[in-house]
């Protein structure tokens, strides 16, 4: 599904990623970990086409997306993006949040965004608050509209950005039942997290994000209880 090659990205005179490979295959879930600073937004944020590469390229499908030519926002509707705070429109309603960009953005029929907006909030149990304002939801229902938001256009794949990690504990469950439903459903997903024990109950593959290139990637047990490097050995030292 996705091929990134050779990513640089330099911000000043700090290289963030540097030549970094990855690629993520149909219905992979792929946990991106390393130190806060290690690179893991600017990925994601590259491979969404907020961030233009200083060198490298990514693939989506195939078809070359980070070449110039390319409408980022046909792009951008092929893969949902969801980051740590949740980023609703305070003065919208749950179903105008999920329906804006599909409607405004990707020129789709109200009736049909409204439709399958309706359709997923159901899925999550939200059907009920459709007409609700943002303030009126705990920070665990907020953070899931949030990911449904990101699931309106059906999306290739999903980038998930720390996005439990603004929630209260008591929170964090509902969301990551979430994402394991669409990693059921066969969900592509790529997150950045700092919670081990989630990248572990997710992820079929772990990557650990160091000088900005993958320095070790295998399965959570390969990686979070027998990693093989020096610097992810240390990484993990310092969370226990
Ligand atoms: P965290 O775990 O804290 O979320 P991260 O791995 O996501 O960290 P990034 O947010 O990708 O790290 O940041 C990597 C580096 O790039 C940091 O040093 C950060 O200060 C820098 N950086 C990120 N965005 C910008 C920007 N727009 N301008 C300048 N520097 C930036
Ligand atoms: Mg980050």
């Amino acid at each position: 599904v996705l091929a990134c090659q050779g990513v640089r990205k330099v911000f000043g005179s700090s290289v963030v990623l540097d030549g970094l490979d990855l690629e993520v295959a149909e219905h992979e879930v792929v946990a991106l970990i390393g130190a806060s600073g290690s690179g893991k937004s600017t990925l994601l944020r590259c491979v969404n086409l907020l961030e233009e590469l200083d060198d490298g390229t990514i693939h989506l499908d195939g078809s070359h997306i980070t070449d110039p030519r390319v409408n980022p926002d046909l792009v951008r509707r092929k893969i949902g993006i969801v980051f740590q705070s949740y980023n609703l429109f305070p003065h919208l309603s749950v179903l105008d949040n999920i329906t804006l960009a599909p409607v405004r953005v990707h020129k789709r029929s109200v009736s049909s965004a409204r439709a399958q907006a309706l359709e997923l909030l159901t899925r999550i149990g939200l059907a009920d608050k459709a007409s609700a304002y943002p303030d009126r939801l705990s920070g665990g229902q907020q953070q899931r509209v949030a990911i449904v938001r990101a699931l309106v256009n059906a999306p290739r794949l999903l980038l998930l950005d720390e996005v439990t990690s603004a929630l209260d504990p008591e929170l964090v469950g509902e969301v990551l039942d979430l994402i394991s439903d669409l990693k059921r459903d066969g969900m592509t997903m790529v997150l950045a997290t700092h919670e081990m024990n989630f990248a572990r109950q997710v992820a079929d593959r772990v990557c650990f994000l160091d000088g900005g290139r993958i320095v070790e990637q295998g399965p959570p047990s390969q990686v979070l209880d027998a990693p093989v490097e020096p610097r992810t050995q240390q990484f993990l030292r310092r969370l226990a």
